[in-house]
């Protein structure tokens, strides 16, 4: 017969639009939980109705702090405990957005710091903001570009006005100030919008954190004084203090007491150590409120986000799943592969069997790995989106455990609950 051959059969493009409800891959995270009777419930917040972000906390596990939620924003909504992959420079590094969408991500993180100096937050406004500009329509945060500014770039000056620092990109002096920070950020438009604090290095002597933590209150109160679109955007602050607890405590009483919509942990994940975090989480969770999503800024591997979880939080961002899969670092349930490995040049199978990702099911190691060598984009693009689809599963299975009353269970036998870093240099993601 003639005719020009048919394509390899593709599953269907992945139709889901953030915005809309149900992944494309089984039950991938976005689909709304059913709710045993046995679950604790939470009252219904009826005054919420207003608010840029609803929060629900729909399910409470008995022997840890974790729980079930879900948030409202403007943009759609998306399930707790929620994993957000980051997107620097506006775009999730090689990955389209319905692509993204189909590892189960519903909402995404931006960075201000690189938006603020390229191409500079109004150009983005004028394309139509961040939504349109990344191709997200779903919910987006956007950090403060406290963290960039002070682990990327070359800081002159520190004082309590803010930051003034050389731009990596261009050498330009520029200056960073709470109140800069939200400008940037309410023009970008993202849902949910940070405070600008000060982040010291984990090992910074304890006056600088004491330092840190003073002016990360005072810039919070500047922050929320320059807040221009409250109606459209969500102002979280984020808690400080480096691993003293009563530290912590302090800042986290002082900005409780200042009624955020959202509270985040900052500060953690800069090489102070899985059991350090355990401890401040365990310190810091329980004093957030109840009825607000909690935020782990940066955070991390699998081990690290089911022990916040059971310490309470609801948010996560981290670069691993990216950047590692950039470089060709698979992750599995089993632990990392490396597919540069010769021993996967004739290997048939997919990164990860089982796995229902775009890389998984179309491709075999053997052909990532050579993508990898005759440097194809597909590699890096490939390994990125199983990456995210196996925090994305993670995600949901924990989401799952906890609307089951198993998370228990889940944590004591699930071999991903254990995965941590398996070489130190990656176990500090370096600011991206
Ligand atoms: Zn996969």
């Amino acid at each position: 017969m003639g005719g020009p051959p048919m394509p390899p059969q593709l599953p269907p493009r992945p139709a889901v639009h953030p915005v809309h409800d149900t992944p494309p891959h089984g039950n991938g995270g976005s689909t709304l939980l059913r709710i045993p009777a046995n679950c604790e419930r939470s009252p219904v917040m009826n005054d919420q109705a207003d608010r840029p972000l609803q929060f629900r906390v729909l399910a409470r596990d008995s022997a840890s702090r974790a729980r079930l939620g879900r948030a409202l924003t403007r943009h759609g909504p998306y399930d707790t405990p929620a994993f957000m992959p980051v997107g620097t420079q506006g775009s999730v590094k090689g990955v389209l957005p319905d692509h993204v969408a189909a590892t189960g991500s519903q909402v995404i993180l931006a960075n201000t710091y690189h938006l603020m100096l390229r191409p500079g937050e109004k150009v983005v406004a004028e394309l139509g903001d961040l939504h349109k500009f990344m191709g997200w329509p779903g919910p987006i945060l956007t950090d403060s570009g406290g963290f960039q500014v002070f682990s990327l770039s070359d800081i002159n000056k520190i004082n309590d006005d803010g930051v003034t620092f050389k731009s990596h990109i261009d050498g330009s002096v520029v200056h960073l100030t709470p109140a800069r920070s939200i400008e940037v950020q309410n023009a970008l438009g993202a849902d949910i919008i940070m405070a600008f604090d000060e982040c010291p290095p984990a090992d910074a002597p304890e006056p600088y954190h004491r330092e840190a933590v003073e002016r990360t209150l005072r810039w919070a109160g500047l922050c929320r004084e320059a807040h221009a679109r409250p109606r459209d955007q969500s102002l979280f602050a984020i808690v400080q203090g480096g691993t003293d607890l009563a530290l912590r405590e302090r800042c986290a009483r002082e900005l409780i007491a200042m009624d955020f919509p959202g509270y985040a942990v900052g500060g953690l994940a800069v090489g102070e150590g899985f059991e350090a975090m355990k401890g401040v989480l365990a310190g810091v969770t329980p004093m957030l409120p109840e009825d607000k999503p909690r935020y782990l800024m940066g955070v991390g591997f699998p081990r690290d986000i089911v022990a916040a979880v059971a310490s309470g939080i609801d948010m996560f961002d981290c670069v691993l799943p990216t950047r590692n899969g950039r470089n060709a670092y698979a992750f599995t349930a089993r632990g990392a592969i490396r597919l540069r490995n010769s021993k996967f040049i004739r290997d048939a199978g997919p990164i990860e069997a089982g796995c229902d990702c775009y890389a998984c099911v179309h491709f075999t190691r053997g052909a990532i790995r050579h993508f990898f060598f005759a440097g194809e984009m597909l590699g890096p693009v490939l390994v990125s989106v199983h990456n995210i689809r196996f925090y994305q599963r993670l995600m949901a299975d924990i989401r799952r455990a906890l609307a089951g009353g198993t998370f228990g269970e889940f944590r004591a036998d699930d071999p991903r609950c254990s995965l941590g870093p398996t070489e130190p240099d990656v176990e500090s993601p370096a600011p991206q």
